[in-house]
């Protein structure tokens, strides 16, 4: 059975084929005008029933009365000086959902969202201020890519990065079907090595998507000690470094694959050449890449960015102690479209206190 929406009608988006062609089969179509709804939806891209001339009027027709092509509606495309395009997504109650698509030499990415907000309450992020509203439905999460690769006929969109708004792996049941989609040889067609889910570290799940999807796993670690780290996300508390670190040890990861392990560099709260170290005991024998992010900032946060001088030292440090280590650049800030830059902005909603609570260290 599909998911319905408010209005009853079925959404068609973000079921994995099988299924999808299971449902179309119960509802009387040749298996031929199945596999064409299936390219209709992932490879066309249509967004209107009445522009499917691969399908009979009559299927076209049964599936207008009853069906639901997209999921959101493009609200805005924001374009960065750097070439980013942050989109804006509304859904049917009323949310923003927001992307980022990051153009590369020859291939883009698209940073997609999980969640409108996000529960995790990381105190270096925007989108926690927002505090969780709900998670996404799968055809939701799908729509995201399916409309931005619409909208962007020329550009090939061929990487997908849970790193938007939200926690992916609190929304396992909907990321998960997502990401079969995404993957689907005969529709959008990613490889699965380039699809990557990114978490603030909830052991159990991490388990879980990695026994039960094919995509790549990133989790963002942030501090070297349990001090710093449970002032600065709060899930630590109940999963200490030790403990996750031992879980990323025990993943029966295929062979040659990698963890990647991001550290947001925040002045003065672990951006030290000790936490380099710290950081290098915490990851010895552990198949990995490290992907350093600068804090991006935001208004009424008081953290800071690293001085470029201090980035580069701790990259070299970890690089001298033979760790695969990079910088992400900072990209799209000018329309607050980087990391942890996404949501809305604190002055437009009622402001929590933003000041860390019991961090150890605070340069000023
Ligand atoms: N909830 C997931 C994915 C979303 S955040 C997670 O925690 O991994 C994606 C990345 O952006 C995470 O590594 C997060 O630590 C980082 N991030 C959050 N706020 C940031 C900011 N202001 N500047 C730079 N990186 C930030």
């Amino acid at each position: 059975m599909l998911p319905r929406d408010h209005e009853g009608r079925l959404l068609l988006k973000g079921v994995p084929r099988p299924q999808l062609l299971a449902w179309a089969a119960e509802q009387g179509l040749r298996p031929g005008q199945a596999d064409a709804l299936w390219a209709a939806l992932y490879r066309k891209l249509r967004s209107d029933f009445a522009v499917m001339p691969e399908l009979d009027r009559a299927v076209r027709d049964g599936l207008a009365a009853t069906t639901r092509l997209d999921a959101l509606r493009l609200e805005s495309v924001k374009q960065a000086a750097d070439g980013t395009s942050k989109l804006v997504f509304e859904t049917d109650d009323g949310a923003a959902v927001e992307s980022v698509l990051i153009p590369g030499p020859e291939r883009a990415t698209l940073c997609v969202s999980s969640q409108v907000g996000c529960a995790m309450n990381c105190q270096f992020c925007l989108t926690a201020t927002m505090g969780l509203a709900r998670n996404l439905g799968a055809a939701e999460i799908v729509d995201q890519l399916v409309i931005a690769r619409r909208r962007f006929p020329d550009v090939w969109i061929s990487n997908v990065v849970f790193m938007g708004m939200g926690e992916p792996l609190h929304n396992l049941d909907q990321v998960l079907p997502a990401i079969d989609v995404m993957v689907d040889d005969h529709g959008l067609g990613l490889s699965q090595r380039r699809v990557t889910v990114s978490t603030s570290g909830l052991v159990p799940q991490i388990r879980r998507l990695v026994a039960e999807s094919p995509a790549q796993l990133a989790v963002s670690i942030n501090a070297t000690t349990d001090e710093v780290r449970d002032a600065i996300m709060p899930v630590n508390r109940k999963y200490p470094l030790a403990v996750l670190f031992a879980a990323l040890r025990e993943l029966p990861l295929a062979r040659r694959a990698r963890v990647t392990l991001e550290y947001v560099l925040l002045a003065g709260v672990n951006d030290s050449l000790a936490d380099a170290e710290r950081l290098a005991e915490w990851v010895r024998g552990l198949p990995c890449k490290l992907n350093l992010i600068p804090w991006n900032p935001h208004p009424g946060s008081e953290f800071r960015r690293p001085e470029p001088e201090q980035v580069a030292a701790f990259k070299a440090h970890l690089q001298g102690m033979r760790l695969n280590t990079s910088i992400r650049a900072t990209r799209g800030d000018d329309t607050m479209a980087a990391c942890g830059q996404l949501g809305r902005a604190p002055a437009e909603s009622p402001r929590r206190p933003r000041r860390p609570h019991g961090l150890p260290v605070i340069a000023s």
